[in-house]
């Protein structure tokens, strides 16, 4: 199996997810708000020889159209549209697979998917393709039957233009915080296998969606050690689905958020159980942060003068902006070494070869 190289939707991402899954690997969605950050994601894909997500929240689509744009919230919109447009045209000549995603949506977000999709109509009418792969509706702060039922209204309007969605059940743990036990046995950070049918039910027969499940991951506020990742969770949900609609092993295509700083044995664990995508925020910001950073200390001068003062030095080529995102760039894009190294995804992208296209 092999697909071309580039934006990959509809039939193309279900096998990709496949690949994924028989595979027993897991790609990276890597949260970018730039240019920087994106062509960052797209040279360490092509490096690593792996098929990557790229992913937008909606503060960094905001981010992406302009911080100072005067209507946020058409920056979010059209920042969301200006990735996705960059990504679709340049994706290919990376060479590999590229699925694009937008991040957490919860019930006041739901305009900002709605406009995106108005966008995504546009797009699918003049180009045949959906603009984003798929969007996350996050309504698990809601009661499950209106997040289901909301998500199947969204997903009804993305199947005509051949989108998946990915829905939460479960809290992903990050707001309530104190929750100060060694030993916490809050059932809302752990998705019920229950839950998990009543979804599956529901959306396979609308269309294709994936789905977060929370078995203990947080988005980062609680300590290390404050909740336990319990990934068995992932395999009793797909065993419950699996069981009463006689499907075949690992029915559900999982996510897991909140991936930055997970213990790896965890991370290896839950490819097992059908993840076959991980959100990775934190750790890439603070990677391209520490690139810059180590820069700017090391050339501490050349960010305050543009000629020495006492030597005459000009510093031009020390403060030139593509040398110091440069910096950030490769930081980033040595931390997502690693992210795909952890994931099994590295040299397993499935997008065709150059001069090698006919071999499967
Ligand atoms: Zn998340």
């Amino acid at each position: 199996m092999s697909l071309k190289p580039g934006v990959v939707s509809g039939k193309d991402y279900l096998e990709l997810i496949k690949a994924c899954k028989e595979g027993g690997y897991a790609l990276p969605a890597v949260n970018v708000v730039g240019t920087d950050s994106v062509n960052a994601v797209l040279e360490a894909a092509a490096k690593n020889n792996a098929d990557v997500i790229i992913q937008l929240s909606n503060g960094g689509a905001e981010f992406y159209a302009g911080k100072g744009m005067p209507d946020s919230f058409q920056a979010k919109v059209l920042g969301a549209v200006a990735a996705a447009k960059h990504v679709h045209l340049l994706a290919e000549h990376y060479g590999v697979c590229v699925v694009l995603h937008t991040d957490h949506a919860n019930k006041k977000l739901i305009p900002w998917v709605e406009a995106m999709l108005d966008h995504g109509e546009a797009f699918y009418k003049e180009t045949g393709k959906p603009l984003f792969t798929s969007h996350m509706v996050d309504l698990s702060e809601e009661e499950i039957d209106f997040n289901l039922s909301e998500c199947a209204r969204l997903l009804e309007r993305m199947v005509k233009l051949d989108m998946s969605i990915e829905i939460e059940l479960g809290v992903t743990g990050g707001e309530e915080d104190g929750v100060g036990s060694d030993e916490i046995d809050n059932d809302k950070l752990y998705t019920q296998p229950e839950d998990c049918l009543q979804a599956f039910e529901l959306l396979s027969k609308i269309g294709h969606f994936s789905l977060a499940a929370s078995f203990g991951n947080v988005h980062g506020v609680y300590k290390p050690g404050n909740v336990k990742l319990r990934p068995e969770i992932l395999k009793n949900a797909q065993a419950l689905v699996q069981e009463k609609h006689g499907t075949d092993h690992n029915p559900l295509d999982l996510v897991f958020h909140g991936g930055s700083g997970s213990e790896k044995a965890k991370i290896d664990e839950s490819l097992g159980y059908g993840v076959f995508k991980m959100n990775i925020d934190t750790d890439t910001q603070f990677a391209f942060a520490e690139g810059v950073g180590k820069f700017v200390l090391e050339n501490e001068k050349a960010f305050k003068y543009q000629i020495d003062p006492e030597t005459g030095e000009p510093y031009k080529k020390s403060y030139d902006p593509r040398k110091w995102l440069r910096k950030g760039e490769e930081n980033m894009i040595a931390r997502l070494d690693e992210a795909f190294a952890d994931l099994k995804s590295a040299g397993k992208s499935i997008a065709t070869k150059k001069g090698n296209a006919i071999a499967a």
